[in-house]
């Protein structure tokens, strides 16, 4: 069991540690060899993280944050895939982490790549890249709708759109929401600033 419990506690911690890198006062937190040993043991992460893979979104960099504090789930464009949802019922079942973030970026060449394909001008050869797009599409389609214009727009709807799916499709993070154990909170991180903003928070976040 984590040491934090509340959702509201770690969301305060991640906003704390982001703050220092900001300033660029991390505190470097849980780095060293004898933290590393007693680690071995057991980890009892305060929060899950699901985030881009960008190389600039690196999760306990921009949250100040060591070893053993977060359990972090990245892919492009943090996209669900049932392994993932494997993932954050792992954190929320066993590891019983009180918060989940889902973590989006601005200026995302995921979300642009699928904005290139809605437009036709998208040239990969990886086959499995489009797997990808097709599943950041319906999200795009529902901005463009919606008269949305900016990738950092469409970007916050697919994180609040990613929110919905995981308590739609994970019953277990769903019941878990609802009984106050865990709460999600959807952020986006901007790259130049260090800075990350709420985009949505479901559940008890204060
Ligand atoms: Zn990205």
């Amino acid at each position: 069991m984590p040491e934090v419990t509340t959702a509201s506690a770690a969301w305060q911690l991640l906003v704390t540690g982001n703050s220092n890198f900001i300033a660029g006062t991390p505190a470097h937190k849980h780095q060293d060899a004898q933290e590393r040993r007693d680690l071995a043991i057991e980890q009892t992460p305060f929060a899950a993280v699901f985030g881009c893979s960008d190389s600039r979104l690196a999760a306990e960099m921009i949250f100040d944050v060591g070893l053993g504090d977060l359990f972090v789930v990245r892919n492009a464009g943090q996209v669900i895939a049932e392994t993932i949802l494997g993932s954050l019922e792992f954190a929320v079942e066993v590891l019983k982490v009180p918060l989940i973030l889902i973590l989006g970026h601005d200026n995302c060449g995921a979300i642009k790549a699928t904005v290139s394909a809605q437009q036709g001008t998208l040239k990969t050869e990886g086959e499995f890249i489009q797997n990808i797009v097709t599943r950041i599409t319906p999200t795009i389609e529902r901005a463009l709708a919606a008269g949305e214009t900016s990738i950092d727009d469409f970007t916050d709807r697919h994180i609040r759109d990613t929110i919905a799916e995981i308590t739609d499709r994970s019953k277990l993070i769903a019941s878990a929401v609802a009984a106050g154990k865990v709460g999600i909170v959807g952020a986006q991180y901007s790259l130049a600033l260090g800075e990350v903003h709420l985009v949505e928070a479901v559940g008890e976040i204060a």
